[in-house]
């Protein structure tokens, strides 16, 4: 085993050149397939392990689901319902230990409000659920619930009608951006040692006998092949994790999928000081504050088709707004709809006939000697996937090396721009009067970046033009175009509207007045010849227009084949087609 020293989390084309060189040149203790969520906690759980670790990704950084979901770090209320304690006490502790130590700067308390519509029973009933939510997650990392009267609940969320509820609980949750939180924990296990490359898919195993022995994989970037070669192999691709482990005959699980959308309306169309959940026939209905806009979401029904990009059709925005109007005074029209993304639940099959009732729960097994599989699960527990899957490698380890592998330490292990972002936090009026920002400006940056927040400030103090706000997106900054390529591997134009930056859901065109202006940026870093500049917009261009053609569609079927119409950016080198 390999202990790596501390090195930067910088990922610049740099960085991915000599990542793919070691990949091609060295045998790791583990290689890592999918750079979701559960395969970036992997690779910072086995490398703060001091085992060597690469880690591959076919797309971007939180391609898949992992940018897709509710962006709830939850205990999820309705399994107390389903009498799931373990599963909500476990995730209510991760959700404590990521509020507080591991990602202070990235997970911030949100609150809901829960309308109840009857009067009595119903009130003790989610008071009693509520309460033991509370209690049940350790430490106190958020308010406490509390029990409002009619006229309370519509004075903090006016836009609600009146006869919608007899009176309402409030509760605390944590919230995140999903896909920075999975780039930041793939940049913390950077720093920790592993080798990272995005648009690099693993299209095979290695194998001696029965053995694997790693991955072959495919630069879709420069279209060469190589080998890497791993001790153990884990795959963490979520609703592709079949496509993988049937490669090698299968294994003991298999993961279903589950379609979830949700869409973003300007904040002003609801009028509400507060997050909402509302009660469905099926499950519940979040209502959830984001910056200048509010998400709705989400729907659950059987998906069977693409599974990079899942499509919306009318029917689940009409879904959506049915649902939400019911309990507002002033209804959302599908013209008040900015933007709809898609998300694909990976669930354990349970051979069970409704996806809502299937469990959230993982499982780690061995689909191969050599081979970990790690899906299922939530985002709020991807810590514990990553640790129990990396527990299975170093049983592995353990057999062929006889060294024990050290327990895991991510519970200790603070994610970049975590330490010190409390202090970064105090002096924010000093930063904005430094800088000549805005402190509300400081204040998003540091949601973002944390106590890194200094990385972009530094580039901002080179180049003062940075410091101006992103044409067609003002909220931010010309700066955080060029370090999502220059620090956070963002090779292509969509991982910095989709992903590093949230225009794409945020701007009402979807990012495409944007995409302009932020391809330059990109070009410069990247070295973008004018020609691919322009590819890169057109290509986004076609994504949107894609998007919303397959959101008139009645159906899953004509949707994904409207959705289909846009070519996929790592698809488009004409010797990348694996
Ligand atoms: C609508 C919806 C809402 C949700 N809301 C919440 C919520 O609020 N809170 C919560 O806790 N959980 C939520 N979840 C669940 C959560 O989002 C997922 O459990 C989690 O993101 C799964 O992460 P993952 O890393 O396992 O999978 P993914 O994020 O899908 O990652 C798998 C990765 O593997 C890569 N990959 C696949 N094949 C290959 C290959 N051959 N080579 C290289 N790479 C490959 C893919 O490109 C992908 O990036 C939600 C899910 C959905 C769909």
């Amino acid at each position: 085993m390999n202990q790596e020293p501390t090195v930067s989390a910088r990922l610049g084309p740099p960085e991915r050149q000599a990542a793919l060189a070691r990949m091609a040149a060295e045998v790791f203790d583990v290689v890592v397939v999918g750079g979701g969520v559960t395969g970036a906690g992997t690779a910072l759980d086995a490398a703060t392990r001091g085992l060597s670790v690469a880690l591959v990704e076919a797309t971007d950084f939180a391609a898949g689901t992992s940018s897709r979901s509710s962006k709830l770090i939850h205990g999820g209320l309705r399994y107390l319902e389903q009498l799931n304690f373990t599963l909500v006490r476990e995730a209510l502790k991760e959700r404590g230990l990521l509020l507080t130590r591991l990602a202070p700067h990235l997970v911030r308390p949100v609150s809901f409000l829960y309308p109840l519509r009857h009067r009595y029973w119903e009130r003790f009933y989610v008071g009693a659920g509520v309460l033991l939510y509370d209690t049940m997650g350790g430490a106190k990392a958020l308010p406490r619930h509390r029990h409002l009267s009619r006229p309370a609940a519509l004075r903090l969320a006016p836009g609600l009608r009146p006869d919608a509820l007899v009176g309402a609980v409030r509760y605390y949750d944590g919230q995140v951006d999903d896909a920075r939180h999975t780039l930041i924990t793939a940049r913390t296990a950077a720093r920790y040692g592993a080798v990272l490359a995005t648009s690099v898919r693993a299209t095979g195993f290695l194998r001696d006998g029965e053995l694997v022995t790693g991955v072959r994989v495919r630069d879709l970037e420069s279209g060469g092949d190589l080998e890497v070669r791993g001790r153990q192999v884990v795959s963490a691709t979520g609703v592709w994790t079949d496509e993988l482990t049937a490669q090698v005959g299968g294994g003991e699980y298999r993961v279903r999928m589950s379609k979830g959308i949700h869409f973003t309306v300007p904040a002003d169309r609801i009028r509400s000081g507060t997050g909402l959940i509302l009660r469905t026939e099926k499950s519940v209905l979040f209502v959830i504050p984001w910056g200048r806009h509010w998400i709705v979401g989400t729907t659950d029904t059987d998906w069977e088709l693409d599974r990079a990009e899942p499509a919306a059709t009318q029917a689940d925005v009409d879904y959506l707004l049915d649902h939400v109007n019911r309990v507002l005074a002033d209804p959302l029209g599908p013209g008040d709809v900015e933007s709809v993304y898609v998300g694909l639940r990976p669930l354990l099959a349970a051979g069970s006939a409704s996806t809502a009732q299937l469990s959230r729960e993982h499982a780690v097994f061995r689909p191969a000697p050599g081979l970990v599989a790690v899906a299922g699960g939530k985002y709020t527990t991807y810590r514990v996937m990553a640790k129990d899957a990396v527990d299975e490698v170093a049983k592995g380890l353990q057999t062929e090396t006889g060294q024990p592998v050290p327990a895991s330490v991510t519970a200790e292990t603070p994610l970049l721009g975590a330490d010190g972002y409390q202090a970064a936090w105090n002096r924010r009026a000093r930063t904005a009067a430094d800088t000549g920002l805005d402190v509300a400006q400081v204040e998003r940056l540091l949601h973002r970046h944390g106590s890194a927040v200094d990385e972009v400030l530094s580039l901002v103090a080179e180049r003062p033009e940075l410091a101006e706000p992103l044409s067609g997106a003002e909220e931010y900054l010309a700066a955080e175009a060029v370090y999502a390529a220059s620090h956070e591997g963002a090779l292509h134009l969509d991982d910095v509207l989709v992903r590093r930056t949230r225009i794409a859901i945020e701007a009402a065109d979807r990012g495409l007045a944007a995409a302009n202006p932020v391809s330059r940026h990109l070009a410069a870093v990247l070295g973008w010849t004018e020609d691919q500049r322009l590819r890169e917009v057109e290509t986004y261009r076609s994504r949107v227009q894609a998007e919303r053609a397959a959101e008139t569609q009645p159906d899953d079927q004509s949707a994904n084949t409207a959705r289909r119409q846009a070519p996929d950016v790592r698809a488009v080198h004409p010797d990348t087609a694996a």
